[in-house]
């Protein structure tokens, strides 16, 4: 890409499962709320990946992990004591 071109637009990819969770048109966003949302999704550990083209889409999805919470997971697995 050549140097100098601005991003028309970002998206945020989950690294583990692959699916883009967000996306940002960067020419109708503020610079502000932009960086905030930038900001966010480096945070949650989303892959932030620029768009060049006038025209881009992406296929906005769920993300398939099991959701981010920022309190701890328990009491997925049920504890098995097998006594032999
Ligand atoms: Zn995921």
């Amino acid at each position: 890409m050549p140097k100098g071109q601005k991003p028309t637009g970002f998206i945020a990819r989950c690294p583990w499962c692959g699916v883009i969770t967000g996306a940002m048109d960067y020419t109708r966003t503020g610079r502000k709320e932009a960086g905030t949302m930038l900001g966010q999704w480096l945070i949650t550990g989303h892959v932030v990946e620029p768009r060049f083209n006038g025209t881009w889409s992406a296929e906005v999805q769920a993300c398939q992990c099991s959701e981010p919470s920022n309190g701890d997971v328990t009491g997925l697995a049920p504890a098995q004591e097998d006594d032999k």
